[in-house]
C-alpha cells in the first residue's frame, strides 16, 4: 500500500518544501524522491538544513509550505490516527541513540512492541533477542544497561530498536558520528546487510564519506535551501556545480573526516563570461 498510484516503487516524495524560522529560510522549494529499498543519503554543510529535513519526515516538523508523502500518506492534514498508524511503518535512529538508561538492552528493544502490539512478555522478548542477534550482539548484551555499552554497541541496540516493529523505511541520523573508524565500518556493512536482507528502504544523514561512498545508492546535496543535485557519489563528483564541489574537493575527499565536507567558501573554477 505504499506506493501511490502515480509513483509505483516509490517510498518518499518531498516536492517544493519551504521550512522558514521566523525570518530565517532554511528550506526553499526543497525536491526528491525516496525510491524503494533505495539507500538514499542528504549531504550538506552544518545549518543547510539536513536534521529540519529528517524532523520533517519522521512528523516531528510541519514545513511552511510544500508537500510531503510518506508511504503513500500525504502529511498535510494528517490524522492523529493516521499519523499514529504511519509512525509504526517507518523507524528512526536518532543521532544520540535514545535509549533508556534504567531498562536493560532487550527491555529497550522491545519497548515499542509493548507500546504497539498486543503479545505478552515472552513474545516480545523471543522478538526483541531476534533483532538484536540480527545488529550483530551477542545474547548476552541483552540483559545489559546502555552504560555498559560502547559507543558501536549503543548504535547497534538502538538500530535493533528502530527495526523491531518490522518498518518499511529506517531512518538514520548520522550513523556512524562519534565511532572509532572499525566500529563505524561494521555499521556501514549492517546498514547494507539490511538492505539486502528485508528489501528496506533507507534515509540517512551522514558526514561519512565511507557510508557516502559505500552504502548510499543516491545522494541529496542540500545547500542554499534547496537539493542541488542528486545522484550516486561517483556522479555527483563530475558535475562542476560550485554548490556541490565543496563536497568533493582534494585528492583525499573520500578518506576526509567529518568537518571535511562542512562547505568552505570556493570559487567556480572557471569565471563566467556569460553576457547576461
Ligand atoms: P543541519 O542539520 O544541516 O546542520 P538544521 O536543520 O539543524 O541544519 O538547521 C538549519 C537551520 O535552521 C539552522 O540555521 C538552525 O539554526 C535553524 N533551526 C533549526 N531548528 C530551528 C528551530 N526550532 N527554531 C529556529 N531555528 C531553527
Ligand atoms: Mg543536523
Amino acid at each position: 500500500m505504499a506506493d501511490t498510484p502515480e509513483n509505483p516503487g516509490t517510498v518518499l516524495t518531498m516536492r517544493q518544501v519551504v521550512t522558514r524560522f521566523g525570518e530565517h529560510v532554511v528550506h526553499n522549494g526543497v525536491d526528491l524522491t525516496v525510491r524503494r529499498a533505495e539507500i538514499f543519503a542528504v549531504i550538506g554543510g552544518s545549518g543547510s538544513g539536513k536534521s529540519t529535513l529528517l524532523r520533517e519526515m519522521i512528523l516531528l516538523h510541519t514545513p511552511s509550505a510544500g508537500h510531503i508523502n510518506v508511504l503513500g500518506v500525504d502529511l498535510a492534514h494528517i490524522t492523529d490516527a493516521a499519523a499514529l498508524a504511519l509512525r509504526q511503518r517507518f523507524g528512526v535512529l536518532f543521532q544520540y541513540g535514545g535509549l533508556f538508561g534504567a531498562l536493560t538492552v532487550l527491555q529497550n528493544i522491545g519497548l515499542p512492541l509493548r507500546e504497539h502490539r498486543q503479545l505478552d512478555d515472552p513474545a516480545v522478548d523471543a522478538i526483541a533477542a531476534q533483532k538484536l542477534a540480527a545488529v550483530g550482539l551477542d545474547a548476552a548484551v541483552g540483559s545489559q544497561y546502555p552504560s555498559e555499552l560502547s559507543g558501536g554497541m549503543l548504535k547497534r541496540a538502538a538500530l535493533a530498536r528502530a527495526l523491531v516493529l518490522e518498518p518499511e523505511l529506517l531512518f538514520l541520523d548520522e550513523p556512524t558520528a562519534g565511532l572509532d573508524p572499525q566500529s563505524a565500518a561494521g555499521i556501514d556493512a549492517l546498514v547494507l546487510g539490511l538492505r539486502q536482507q528485508s528489501g528496506l528502504s533507507i534515509v540517512m544523514i551522514t558526514h561519512d564519506l565511507d557510508l557516502l561512498w559505500q552504502v548510499a545508492d543516491r545522494v541529496a546535496v542540500l545547500a542554499d535551501g534547496k537539493v542541488q543535485a542528486i545522484g550516486p557519489m561517483a556522479e555527483l563528483a563530475t558535475l562542476d556545480n560550485p554548490a556541490i564541489q565543496p563536497f568533493f574537493n582534494g585528492p583525499r575527499a573520500r578518506a576526509a573526516q567529518a568537518q571535511a565536507i562542512e562547505p568552505t567558501p570556493t570559487q567556480p573554477k572557471e569565471p563566467s563570461s556569460k553576457p547576461k
